[in-house]
Order: structure tokens, then C-alpha cells, then sequence
């Protein structure tokens, strides 16, 4: 069976899913919205994905021709030819699209901008596939959630039980944003905890975690510092815990010092070198020189490329909902092989 898929919010994480799910030989792509014709239209008719409006009124579904646009129709439209639908639209306005996906009688996905209250159900690939099983619809966590969740619980695998503080340095904006900042401040968020650690909770309750956050003027990718206390008799040591993140997917680890990739600047470059669509980089990235256990303790840095760690979960979460691979780990290897055989 194919499943069809529609895209709701072609912005910077819609056209990212549309493509990762394009490329899949288990999905496909009927359609995805644009609010109005702007420039992402282009990249859509480019792509052969059907243009649809984000809303079924007649004039601006009308807007779209008149601006050269061939648009299929509303949102109604393409809710009736999918089976599932990936709701990709700015944080806090998918909510009020949940009753139309109900009323449709489709499966739903939504970002990390939405709460978890709203959804009740959370998910990251290493977390939870099995409790999203068949699922009406879940939330792909944040990019800041997904990249703690692919570090962190392997360690809560392997050692049963451990608690965490960490401090998440944010980029101030996506590259294509102009309307955020701070352009020259460094800004604290001033609620402890900030919501990041807490919502790893969502998809693991057993990891204990706390978390605060500050906003920086860059645009390309988050930092992670992070403390980890581990278990009494955790057995584990700066190479054993490298090696548990090695054998696990979507971790890239290398030297910082061997490779001159000390920065998140040389880390983008290093993925736009390998030849990722957009320079995005799915896997979280840990420097090897900046990890060490010490007693029960250990500490580590991590880097997120916000636009694109959650696309690949977003894959694997679609087929979580539609019960066609149960093994999480089955689905990465499927997910990641397409993206990447659809990149060479
Ligand atoms: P974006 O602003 O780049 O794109 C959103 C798209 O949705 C735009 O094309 C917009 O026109 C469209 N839209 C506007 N109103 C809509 C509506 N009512 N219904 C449907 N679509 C509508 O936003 P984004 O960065 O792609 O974020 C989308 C979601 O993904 C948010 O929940 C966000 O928190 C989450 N997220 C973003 C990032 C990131 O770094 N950009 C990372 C992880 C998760």
C-alpha cells in the first residue's frame, strides 16, 4: 500500500517532509498548501507536488491563477485524497487545524511548535514508535527535543536511570527569516525551566531533566551543553558512551581538534561538502574532544541543525501511524537509505 500523504504549510519544514516523504517507495505526495502565491509555489510546480490553498475560500484559491499558479482547490480538497496529513504551519497555529482532520477522518502529524496537551500523544523515532503504533495522531517533538532524545536515551537504555541539565543555546532565526532576533544581544529565556528538557519528557518520562535556554545571533544551528548524572556502577567511560552513540543512527560524532570542524559554522559547511539538499544535516552532531565521563558524571556538547533533525522522524512517524513498520529501527534504516539514495 501507498500512503498518501499531504503537506499542510509549505514553509521551512513542509518543503523539507515533502521532499523526505517524496522519496520514499512506501508514500507519497498528494499534495501540499501555500497560504497565498509566493515564491514557495514556484518550488512546489518545480517539484510536481499538487498546489493546494491552506484554506477552502473560493477567492483566494482563485488568487493562485490569477498569479500563474495551477492550485487543485482548498484544504478540504486535499484532506479527501490523503490518508494521512503532516500539518507543518508556524508553532500554535496547527491547533486550530485538529477539527478539520477529525471532521476529514485522517491521520495527523504536528510539530514542535504545537504543546503536547493538544495532540496528548509525542513522538521521536528512538523514544517511542511503538506507543505511536496506529495511532489518530501524534507530535514530532522539537528540533532542540529530537537532537536530546538521540543522545540521551541510549544512555537511559544502558544505564537504567539518569538525570540531566543542559543548556541550549539557540540560533535566533532560520536563514530564510528576517522578521526575528536578537541581531546583537545574547537572550536569555527567563522561565526555569525553559520547556525544551521538560518535553523530552513527553516521549521518555523515566529521563529526569531540566533545562535552560538562551537565544544567540546566528542563524544556522542550536548548541547543547549538557550534564549527565549517571547511575552508581554505570560501567560506562568517555569511550563506551562514544561507542554507544556510534552504534546508534542519526548521530554524526567526530574530532574537533582532527578535523578543524569546531564550530557550528564549519559543521554546516561540512554538510553542505557532503552534498545534503540545503546544506541540512539529520543527525545531531557531538564533538568527540568535547565529551568525558568523570566519576558519575558526564558532560558533553552537541550541535542541532534546526531545520532538519525532525524531517527523517516525521517519515518515520507517518509510518508509525499507519502500523506499516512497527520496528523503529527497521523504519530509520528505510527512511534514511531513500533520503540519501534520493540525494546522490
Ligand atoms: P514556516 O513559517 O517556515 O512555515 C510555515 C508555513 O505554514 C508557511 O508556508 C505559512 O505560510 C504556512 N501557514 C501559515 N498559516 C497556516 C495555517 N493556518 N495552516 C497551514 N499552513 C499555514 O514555519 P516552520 O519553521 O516550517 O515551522 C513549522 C512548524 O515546525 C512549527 O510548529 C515549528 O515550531 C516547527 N519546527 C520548526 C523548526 C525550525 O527550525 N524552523 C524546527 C523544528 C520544528
Amino acid at each position: 500500500m501507498t500512503i498518501r500523504v499531504a503537506i499542510n504549510g509549505y514553509g521551512t519544514i513542509g518543503k523539507r517532509v515533502a521532499d523526505a516523504v517524496a522519496a520514499q517507495n512506501d508514500m507519497e505526495i498528494v499534495g501540499v498548501t501555500k497560504t497565498r502565491p509566493s515564491f514557495g509555489c514556484d518550488l512546489a510546480v518545480r517539484k510536481g507536488y499538487p498546489l493546494f490553498c491552506t484554506f477552502d475560500d473560493a477567492d483566494r484559491i482563485a488568487a493562485f491563477a490569477k498569479s500563474g499558479y495551477d492550485c487543485h482547490g482548498g484544504i478540504s480538497d486535499l484532506l479527501s485524497l490523503c490518508d494521512v496529513v503532516v500539518d507543518c504551519s508556524p508553532g500554535k497555529v496547527g491547533s486550530a487545524n485538529k477539527d478539520l482532520y477529525n471532521m476529514a477522518g485522517v491521520k495527523w502529524i504536528f510539530q514542535g511548535g504545537e504543546k503536547h496537551e493538544m495532540t496528548e500523544l509525542s513522538y521521536t523515532s528512538c523514544a517511542n514508535h511503538q506507543q505511536n503504533l496506529n495511532a489518530q495522531g501524534t507530535r514530532v517533538v522539537s528540533c532542540n527535543t529530537t537532537g536530546l532524545a538521540r543522545t540521551l536515551v541510549p544512555l537511559l537504555e544502558t544505564c537504567g536511570d539518569i538525570s540531566v541539565e543542559c543548556t541550549m543555546i539557540r540560533r535566533a532565526a532560520d536563514p530564510g527569516d528576517s522578521s526575528k532576533g536578537p541581531i546583537n544581544a545574547i537572550k536569555p529565556v527567563l522561565k526555569v525551566p525553559s520547556h525544551h528538557g521538560p518535553d523530552l519528557m513527553t516521549v521518555e518520562p523515566k529521563i529526569k531533566i531540566n533545562s535552560l535556554a538562551v537565544a544567540v545571533p546566528t542563524t544556522i544551528m542550536h548548541t547543547h551543553a549538557i550534564t549527565v548524572t549517571l547511575p552508581q556502577g554505570h560501567g560506562l567511560d568517555t569511550e563506551k558512551v562514544l561507542a554507544l552513540w556510534r552504534s546508534r543512527p542519526r548521530i554524526i560524532i567526530m574530532n574537533g581538534a582532527e578535523t578543524g570542524i569546531t564550530t557550528t559554522a564549519e559543521v554546516m559547511e561540512f554538510a553542505r561538502d557532503i552534498g545534503r539538499t540545503w546544506g541540512d544535516l539529520h543527525e545531531i552532531f557531538v564533538w568527540e574532544d568535547g565529551v568525558k565521563v568523570v566519576d558519575n558524571t558526564l558532560y558533553y556538547f552537541q550541535a542541532i541543525h534546526q531545520e532538519s533533525d525532525v524531517v527523517p522522524e516525521n517519515v518515520d512517524a507517518i509510518r508509525a501511524l499507519m502500523g506499516s513498520e512497527s520496528d523503529w529501527l527497521a523504519s530509520v534504516e528505510k527512511t534514511d537509505n531513500a533520503i540519501s539514495q534520493a540525494q546522490a
